[in-house]
């Protein structure tokens, strides 16, 4: 059975009191979500230690939501692989839609990223999806098995395992729309299949695929019961602890 994953990107919210009060009641509730679910949550960087201090060693993982792609030196603002991992954090968001978007990240910067992430021992989130005009223009497919492919060149079967990917439709993202999850099974399958015929059946089929764009409560059950989707990664949902964590126990009713 594939794992299980459900992973909450906080974005840039909360203040230091929130992240830690939003971390302390995702805790109490995490106890309750059978472990077949990995948990994570990735709050601001600037709040990374704070949230790990909440975090310990226990039930939810931390990850942070970028990295940069160099291990050091003139890189003003930017976040090594390293100092993530020496703040507690196991998981980092690569290649995100805003990122993409907003800052103009392109796929080989986000490969370079993936890859820093995956040296330096941090289990990556690879987000993919098209835009709502390359979804009408049919190139949904097309543009996700780019973003695949590229995102994890050079990256050796080994390392997959390591590896999780999240499908995120951006027209989906933040907007209260969700892809059906016809829409979405329809992807998760064919980046599955590409994924075989980069590393073969064992490996493809073992990795971790999430669906993200407006999941909530609500609408996870659904999306969760198609056989490739694995999980999700939440944005605004995972900003109350009571969504996040119903968004989990729906992940732990998935059948295998
Ligand atoms: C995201 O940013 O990864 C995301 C899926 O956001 P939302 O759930 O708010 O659409």
């Amino acid at each position: 059975m594939r794992v299980r994953f459900v992973a909450g990107n906080w974005k840039m919210n909360t203040n230091r009191a929130q992240a830690r009060a939003l971390a302390e009641a995702i805790v109490a509730g995490a106890g309750a979500i059978p472990e077949t679910v990995r948990l994570a949550i990735m709050p601001p960087f600037v709040y990374l230690e704070a949230v790990r201090e909440v975090l310990g060693n226990g039930r939810v993982a931390l990850g942070a939501q970028d990295v940069y792609s160099e291990p050091e030196g003139a890189y003003t603002g930017e976040v090594s692989a390293a100092m993530l991992v020496d703040v507690g954090c196991r998981y980092v968001i690569v290649g995100h839609s805003e990122r993409r978007h907003i800052l103009k990240e392109d796929d080989a910067l986000v490969n370079r990223k993936l890859r820093a992430a995956l040296a330096a021992g941090l289990d990556p989130i690879l987000c993919i999806g098209e835009t709502l005009d390359e979804r009408e223009r049919g190139l949904t497919l097309s543009v996700c098995e780019r973003h695949v492919r590229s995102g994890l060149s050079g990256v050796g079967p080994d390392q997959m395992a390591r590896v999780t990917i999240a499908y995120e439709p951006v027209w989906a993202i933040g907007t209260g729309r969700t892809a059906t999850p016809e829409q979405a099974q329809e992807v998760h399958a064919e980046v599955r299949s590409i994924l075989r015929t980069i590393y073969g059946q064992p490996i493809a089929s073992a990795v971790c695929i999430q669906y993200g764009g407006s999941v909530k409560p609500e609408n996870a059950g659904e999306l969760m019961s198609q056989p490739d989707v694995d999980g999700a990664l939440v944005g605004g949902a995972s900003l109350k602890a009571d969504s996040f964590l119903a968004i989990a126990r729906a992940a732990s009713r998935r059948s295998a």
